[in-house]
């Protein structure tokens, strides 16, 4: 979850640190830290907060001051140790000659802490990550790596990790397990980062560190232990600005219709009714094989995943099943190599997904990827997949990320479809909705001022239940997990809208409102239902109907209005106006909508 970054080159480092930690702030930010090594007095800085505030006073000359070209940064999401300047990455050994930060969480801490404090070794915080500094202290016989490659045999669990030494002093070692680590390669300089948002200003050479490699970096060279290619990251840093607008979270919401176009475009075959999914091509005809289908997701990542099993279950006619990642590891799914995994992550590194891939791939199922960041741990695990394409994404909760999923999922249906019995024409029909999507989307953005307002107006509210059946079931588990996750003052519940009757309308009243999502659909007049249920108790309703819906109006208190599609595309429609709804309410309660309490991005532990 922590973001690392590293540089070794000839230019000062820390400049080149600050402006990466920032970009990685998404991914932790309870406290930062750097250690720059130099050969006049090293630069060892801890802090508590975020680096946007520590940064605002900062002085003019303070870059000037710290001239090593060497050195580590570390933005922190604290898993061991509550977060203090003590608790903070980088952590050293007892001499102060070793400098490392750290990504996961080493589960056998306690015991290595103990064994290491009966050897005289002498800790400075809570941190399970210290115990690598002691660890590597106590191996290091005058080579870094050795001594990382020993002390690594010593740890369970995770990690990405980058090191210095006072000792061996012109090199960074780097390592991962299970936490995401990659390599910038420009001239005469190198990078190492938990993601590339932090290395693409200098450098789209990169290389994705396996598990279980060690990378030695030096000023002019580098070396892993085995030979890896080097790849080209496919966004540019302009894309992971902020670009005129507030937050990253709007941002990203504004940007959904694009990314609905980046998803599909290139990927329809329209005459043909086809999917053309380049990254499923080498496993066409092991998926006309498949009888079963799992998707496995978190947050989310799970909720597109619903909606992809009613899609695949209604249109391709293929036994389809989500599973919460953490879940489908250890409940031992009835699973065999006619049974396909489909696993869905915007990082490509949640740890609980990646670690549900491995578990399938034991079972011999067929494994596929649906994630954003190329490159990433799932996409490499996986036997085939299909990317996002939509940039990077920076906002910690997922919006833009979420609505490509969906869109992907549309373009797997017609693919796995059309390979059983969905007709050409069935095909065709969905292709040339789903196409039309991009421009329908947009129309939604017309009414944003109208859901800023709507926010304020139902900002007095600290409950809210989310309601929609079918399709948009777990559209209203998402509009409650958006508006938990970036108005975290507020708690939210989705809900299929025909179980309110069988418990949860104990708790509705005027001050308990309900979001209702209820497109004209197969389902609206049950939807109706539910309305008059909630009416009967006075609660207040804000609904997302279909546009010419004029009844709606006399239902409910507030309406926001999307374009009509067809059933199985409303999610792609009714889930807009439900993210800005959050990101409003979350502005209106005065809240950083872009870093939520408590959270991070790219959830790399179990
Ligand atoms: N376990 C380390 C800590 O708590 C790193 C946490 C992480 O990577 O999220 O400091």
């Amino acid at each position: 979850m922590c973001g690392i970054v590293g540089y070794i080159g000839k230019r000062p480092a820390f400049p080149i640190l600050l402006s990466g930690l920032k970009r990685l702030e998404y991914r932790g930010y309870d406290s930062f830290g750097f250690f720059v090594l130099d050969k006049d007095k090293d630069f060892l800085l801890k802090k508590t907060g975020k680096i946007s505030d520590f940064e605002k006073h900062l002085e003019d000359d303070f870059l000037n001051k710290v001239n090593g070209t060497i050195g580590l940064g570390h933005t922190r999401w604290a898993t061991t140790g509550v977060v203090t300047e003590a608790n903070t990455h980088p952590h050293f050994d007892c001499q102060k000659n070793i400098f490392l930060v750290h990504n996961g969480i080493i589960e056998n801490y306690k015991e290595l802490k103990e064994q290491l404090i009966n050897e005289g070794h002498q800790f400075t915080s809570e941190t399970d990550t210290e115990v690598l500094a002691h660890l590597i202290e106590k191996y290091f016989q005058g080579n870094l790596e050795e001594a990382v490659r020993q002390a690594l045999k010593k740890v369970r669990g995770t990690y990405g990790i980058a090191v210095i030494s006072k000792k061996d002093p012109q090199k960074i070692v780097a390592a991962k397990l299970g936490s995401p680590l990659i390599l910038g390669i420009n001239n005469d300089e190198f990078l190492v980062a938990s993601d590339s948002s932090a290395i693409v200003s200098y450098t789209r050479q990169v290389i994705n560190l396996d598990d279980n490699e060690i990378a030695v970096l030096s000023p002019n060279n580098f070396f892993i232990l085995k030979e890896k290619p080097i790849e080209k990251i496919d966004w540019d840093a302009e894309e992971a600005q902020k670009q005129g607008f507030s937050h990253f979270m709007l941002k990203e919401i504004f940007e959904e219709p694009e990314a609905i176009e980046k998803s599909i475009v290139g990927r329809t075959v329209l005459e043909q009714g086809l999917a053309k999914l380049g990254g499923l091509e080498q496993v066409l005809e092991q998926l006309k094989k498949v009888e079963k289908i799992i998707i496995v997701g978190c947050g989310t990542a799970s909720y597109a995943a619903k909606v992809g099993e009613y899609m695949l279950e209604e249109y391709a006619k293929l036994p389809a099943k989500t599973e919460i990642a953490s879940e489908f590891r250890y409940k031992n799914s009835i699973l065999d190599d006619k049974t396909a995994v489909l696993a869905i992550s915007q990082s490509g590194e949640t740890a609980d997904t990646l670690e549900a891939v491995k578990e399938a791939k034991r079972k011999d199922c067929l494994t596929l990827g649906l994630v954003n960041t190329v490159g990433s741990s799932i996409s490499r695990e996986t036997d085939a997949g299909v990317y996002c394409r939509v940039g990077p994404e920076i906002a910690v909760a997922s919006s833009k990320a979420f609505i490509s999923q969906l869109s992907i999922l549309v373009l797997i249906t017609v693919g796995l479809g059309r390979q059983r019995e969905m007709s050409l024409v069935v095909g065709k029909k969905i292709l040339e909705e789903l196409q039309k999507l991009p421009d329908l989307s947009k129309k939604i953005f017309s009414q944003a001022d109208y859901i800023k307002e709507l926010a304020g107006k139902y900002s007095q509210y600290r409950n809210f239940y989310f309601l929609g059946r079918k399709y948009n079931s777990s559209i209203a588990s998402e509009g409650a997990l958006k508006l938990k996750e970036i108005a975290w003052k507020i708690h939210a519940e989705g809900l299929p809208a025909g179980e309110l009757k069988h418990g949860q309308i104990a708790l509705t009243d005027k001050d308990f409102p309900t979001v209702v999502i209820c497109p004209s659909d197969s389902v609206y007049d049950k939807m109706k239902n539910a309305i008059e249920e909630i009416k009967a108790r006075q609660g207040k309703i804000l609904a997302v109907a279909t546009e010419g819906n004029e009844e709606i109006k006399n239902l409910v208190d507030d309406v926001i209005y999307i374009p009509k599609t067809l059933e199985m595309l409303t999610p792609i429609l009714s889930v807009i106006p439900l993210h800005l709804f959050a990101a409003y309410l979350g502005l209106e309660l005065g809240l950083d909508i872009d870093k939520p309490r408590n959270l991070a991005k790219s959830v790399t532990v179990e």
